[in-house]
């Protein structure tokens, strides 16, 4: 096989900035998308607690039984799902997830539909797994949404997985229940399997209701759902996350499980379980305070640029135009590089996203860091 594996870009600026830390200097990091919070008390006990009643051997490959009942217990509750605990497998992050559901069901050539912005490992674990990308434009003026028309025209006899990202990295767009069913209806036509990725989905401000692509029944046998604890209960350290689908698909992905990590840290489970048994009280903490932070860092970008950005109503991220910022002749990672080098301001390229002439700020960060980082980019930028 010979593939030509690239990096995701996020984690390239993120360590170039790390990079800069090491050596003493002071990064402004809009770069990655995680809630940087203390452990949550709850949730630090509930790893004492695992490791004084020596829970540290090998997990069950799906997961340990409680956490596979609250998880399941989670989507029907919150977001109406009708899962039973054997539509749950339990896997290290929504990202692992993801590439052993397109390495169990991708055959080589079968195209794989994403709307772009995508997030940036879509492409590459398609192609990984000898898939072909089908990159769906979508834009700005229409909120950077996906249509049935556009899936339509981007179907061919060799179409097989659509993936939807609703709450979505890099733009913040959350859909509607009317849209997803129109979504879903279309993709059931053309014999599509919905891979919705949902791993914002509690990272939804302004009272927006989310809605799970898991809970229209009559698309049950064609959704298969990705979550996460890592950005909804701020554990991306924990590396714990999960898929949804019919039974059949989840004891598959089992094997592949047991034939690679073995299942998720027991700790880690543990830790997950308290998460979802204390799931109001931790994620409208994580919730709340990201919400604080986009409105500030709206405003201040407001303030110092004279625009007007609108608010996304989820995930951790500002998508913009460098022409809103009023930048000309440059590309979006050559721009990057350069406010890195120049200023110290670690920012993601549009280009990493499928999306030239646009740049990715996450105020997922520390509330001082985003107001000075703001601050350091507009001084930067009227230099
Ligand atoms: N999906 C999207 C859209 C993401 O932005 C991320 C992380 O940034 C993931 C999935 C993977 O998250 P994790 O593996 O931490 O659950």
């Amino acid at each position: 096989m010979n593939i030509h594996l690239e990096d995701s870009a996020t984690v390239t600026i993120n360590s170039l900035a790390q990079q800069k830390i090491n050596s003493g200097m002071e990064i402004y990091n809009f770069s990655v998308g995680e809630p940087k919070l203390p452990i949550h008390p709850l949730l630090h006990t509930a790893a004492i607690e695992a490791m004084e009643e020596n829970k540290a051997f090998y997990p069950p490959i799906s997961g340990i039984p409680e956490l596979r009942y609250s998880a399941t217990k989670w989507m029907n509750d919150l977001y109406g799902c009708s899962y039973h605990p054997k539509n749950c497998l339990v896997v290290n992050g929504g990202k692992l997830g993801i590439y052993l559901l397109l390495q169990l069901l991708l055959k080589k050539d079968d195209e794989v539909i994403i709307a772009s912005p995508y997030w940036v490992s879509y492409p590459t674990i398609t192609q990984l797994f000898g898939g072909v990308p089908v990159i769906v434009e979508t834009h700005e003026h229409e909120n950077w949404k996906l249509t049935p028309d556009k899936i339509k025209n981007a179907c061919t006899n060799k179409s097989k997985i659509l993936i939807i990202n609703n709450g979505a990295n890099p733009t913040g767009t959350l859909y509607s229940k009317q849209e997803l069913e129109e979504i879903l209806k279309i993709a059931k036509q053309y014999n599509l399997l919905v891979l919705s990725d949902e791993v914002y989905s509690g990272l939804t401000y302004d009272n927006n209701d989310y809605i799970s692509c898991g809970s229209f029944d009559a698309y049950q046998d064609n959704v298969i759902v990705i979550q996460s604890c890592s950005k909804n209960f701020s554990m991306t350290g924990w590396r714990v996350g999960f898929v949804f689908g019919n039974e059949n698909i989840i004891k598959q992905l089992t094997t592949l499980l047991s034939q690679s990590t073995s299942g998720v840290t027991t700790i880690s489970q543990w830790v997950a379980i308290s998460a979802l048994r204390n799931e109001k009280i931790i994620n409208s903490s994580v919730n709340q305070e990201m919400q604080k932070r986009r409105d500030i860092m709206v405003q201040e970008l407001n303030k110092h640029l004279q625009i007007s950005l609108k608010a996304p109503p989820s995930s951790l991220y500002i998508f913009i135009s460098l022409k809103d910022l009023r930048i000309k002749n440059i590309s979006s990672s050559e721009f990057c590089k350069q406010v890195l080098q120049d200023a110290n301001i670690a920012l993601v390229p549009g280009s990493a996203f499928g999306k030239e002439g646009y740049i990715r700020l996450s105020f997922s960060g520390d509330t001082q860091d985003l107001i000075m980082g703001v601050k350091a980019l507009s001084d930067y930028l009227k230099m």
